[in-house]
This record gives C-alpha cells, sequence and structure tokens, in this order.
C-alpha cells in the first residue's frame, strides 16, 4: 500500500526537525548515527535490541525445549530488559499468561523467533497473548531490528494524525494492522532519506517520527519569535496621540484567519490594531507589574511596551477561534517579554498572566488550562 501523506506538511516538518536536532546536539546534522543528541535521546534502542537478542541465545533454542521453561525463562529476561517500549501492564499479562500455560506459550515465541512465517506467527502470538501490540511489536523488533519496530499504539496514531496520515493502531493487534504500520514507517524513511541526503535505518525513522512533537513545538516557538518581533516592528511604527483615550473594546470570540506559508515556515497573520489595543487597555504598564520601568517612546508620552501573545499564534491549529484577540494579548516591558521566551523562570511570569486572562480568554471563546498552556511552552 502507498501511505495517503501530507507530504508538504511532512517536508516542512523534516526541515524543522534538522534545525531542532541542530540546535539541541551544537552539531550539524550529517549523519542519525554521528550525532550526540539523537543518539543520546534514542541510540538505547538500537543497544538494547542488540544486547538483548544476545541475551535470549537463540542458537541453543530446539523444538524440544518447548515445554521444559527454558525458552519462556529467556524471553522473560528479554521482556524485563525493555526500558519503555513495553507498558508495565502487557508485562504483568506475560508473566500472567506464563503462569497459566508454559507450553503453549513456548510454542508461541518458538514460532515467532524461529519460524520463517512471521504473519503467521504474529498472528498466533495475538491468539495466545491477546491485541497486545507493545509486547508484540517489542518481540519482533528483538527478533530483527532491520525488518521490525517496537510501537506504542495511542503513541503512534497521534503522530501519524499530525502527519494526516489516515491509519491508527489502537485496538487494532493483528498481522496485517502491524505490517501495514511497518510498510507506512518504511515509506515515511525514504522520504527521510531523500530529503537529508543520507542513509536512514527503520529504527532511525521510528525515532525522528517519536520526537516529532517536541521538535514542532520547538520550531513553532521559533516561527513565533520571528512573528513576534515582525509585529513590534509594525507597533513601533505606529504614532502615537499624547492625547489618545483608552479605546474600550469588547471582548468576543473572533474568527480565525488562515495562515500564509512562505519559506516552509506557516505565519498566522497578526493585527496592528489590536495589539495596539491591548497594550492601551494595560495602561502603557507591564501586566507582570505596572512598576517596572521602561522609557518613554519617541514619538508619544507613554512608556514603551511590547505586546505578547499569551497562547503563542503557532498553535492556532489548535483553536476554534482567532487567538489574535486582545484577550490573549498582554503588555510587558522589554525585560518581561525577554524571560517569557528565553527565562530560567519563565513560567512564573506564564502562571501570572493565565491567572490574570484566564476569563477574559474565555470571554473570547479560548479556552486552555495553565497546564496546557506551560505544555505550549516548554
Ligand atoms: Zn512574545
Ligand atoms: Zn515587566
Amino acid at each position: 500500500m502507498s501511505v495517503i501523506i501530507n507530504y508538504e506538511r511532512f517536508a516542512r516538518f523534516l526541515e524543522g526537525f534538522k534545525m531542532y536536532i541542530e540546535a539541541k546536539s551544537g552539531e550539524q546534522l550529517n549523519s542519525f548515527a554521528d550525532n550526540s543528541f539523537f543518539q543520546s535521546e534514542e541510540g538505547y534502542k538500537a543497544d538494547l535490541q542488540t544486547k538483548v537478542l544476545a541475551n535470549l541465545s537463540l542458537e541453543k533454542w530446539k523444538k524440544n525445549l518447548i515445554g521444559t521453561g527454558f525458552i519462556s525463562e529467556k524471553v522473560l529476561e528479554a521482556i524485563n530488559d525493555c526500558g519503555n517500549l513495553i507498558h508495565y501492564q502487557q508485562k504483568i499479562h506475560f508473566k500472567n499468561k506464563l503462569e497459566e500455560d508454559v507450553t503453549t506459550v513456548e510454542r508461541v515465541l518458538y514460532f515467532v523467533f524461529c519460524g520463517t512465517n512471521d504473519r503467521k506467527a504474529f498472528n498466533e502470538a495475538v491468539k495466545c497473548f491477546g491485541g497486545k501490540y507493545d509486547l508484540l511489536g517489542y518481540l519482533f523488533f528483538i527478533k530483527d531490528a532491520k525488518k521490525y519496530l517496537p510501537i506504542r499504539s495511542t503513541e503512534f496514531d497521534k503522530r501519524f494524525a499530525f502527519l494526516g496520515i489516515p491509519f491508527s493502531t489502537t485496538r487494532k493487534c493483528s498481522a496485517q494492522n502491524y505490517f501495514e504500520y511497518i510498510s507506512i514507517m518504511g515509506e515515511l524513511r525514504e522520504l527521510i532519506q531523500n530529503k537529508y541526503g543520507f542513509e536512514v535505518s527503520l529504527l532511525d525513522t521510528h525515532s525522528v517520527i517519536w520526537q516529532l512533537e517536541e521538535a514542532d513545538r520547538y520550531v513553532s516557538m521559533i516561527e513565533e519569535r520571528q512573528a513576534d518581533v515582525a509585529l513590534l516592528h509594525e507597533v513601533n511604527q505606529n504614532t502615537f496621540s499624547v492625547k489618545e483615550k483608552i479605546t474600550e473594546y469588547i471582548i468576543q470570540p473572533k474568527e480565525k484567519s488562515e495562515a500564509i506559508v512562505s519559506n516552509g515556515q506557516r505565519i498566522y497573520p497578526r493585527n496592528r490594531q489590536i495589539a495596539l489595543n491591548a497594550i492601551r487597555h494595560a495602561g502603557y504598564c507591564c501586566e507582570i507589574d505596572s512598576k517596572h520601568e521602561s522609557f518613554i517612546r519617541r514619538n508619544s508620552e507613554y512608556k514603551y511596551m511590547e505586546p505578547h501573545h499569551l497562547i503563542p499564534m503557532s498553535f492556532s491549529d489548535r483553536f476554534e477561534n482567532s487567538l489574535d484577540n486582545e484577550a490573549n494579548i498582554v503588555s510587558l516591558c522589554s525585560n518581561c517579554h525577554n524571560e517569557i521566551h528565553y527565562g530560567k523562570d519563565a513560567l512564573k511570569l506564564i502562571e501570572k498572566l493565565y491567572y490574570l486572562r484566564k476569563d477574559l480568554l474565555s470571554q473570547a471563546g479560548i479556552e486552555i488550562t495553565l497546564k496546557e498552556l506551560i505544555e505550549l511552552y516548554n
């Protein structure tokens, strides 16, 4: 089968992923095997597979050992060494099944590791263990990491949805679903290879897709900061009238504008007037503390303040209404604005502003919890 994938989105993601890896490692990305950050995050999976496979001592497995406990002891060890690749409930399930019926379990395990019909073996394993996807994916991955991968179904479903791939694995554990998953990952592998121009393994592909959300968040924040600076520049072009009164505005949900895509980046348009309204409404003070000092603008009597979108505009996809709403724009002094983007204690500022704006955001049809907001900044 061929994957229906949003290529533009995937290509954009890969551009960003490269930026993310290069920023985190401080190295140019020439291969995944040579990149210190990629290896420190994801390299354990390859090491684990090599070690666990060696410990299985498959060369000693013989048909007449089925039912003796030898095979299950080896596999139990492999499962205990799985790191985070199998959910603990599935590990317990394996142990329970083993206590119930050693012979059946060992017959299936022998079929999985020493048989030649992997599809059939997968289905036999489903019959024996039930739809324990992590567990089964792990066994096949241990058997042959060049052909197979571990799987965490709900997590991968989220990532497939992000990439616009209409495929899901949750509660669909079967040979057919697993082999389709492997084939999709194979196609993604080709795309990554073509984009980066170096050899990429199936396991590397797994790692890239696994890190997708974190990388996307990183890139979104960079795009956000660039758009922020552009807005700041526009706001600073405005001539403030000395006698200008604070204009009242009504907070209500606003319709979203479409993102503008240029150079592979998605920018959500920001309206200068809305930003100005928000700064005026805050009385040209910093909303972290109105006593924060700033200089006086060249073109007015007011203190210089900067607009900041509390929920970053780059996450507009996740919201029904526009985030470019006065309710979502805070007025900050330059110092606080930089701190919220780059500071060690930025979360304190975010929390304070969240409680300040919670009700207004809700009035603007923007629902978010503090936990969700903090996640966007991480
Ligand atoms: Zn900002
Ligand atoms: Zn401040």
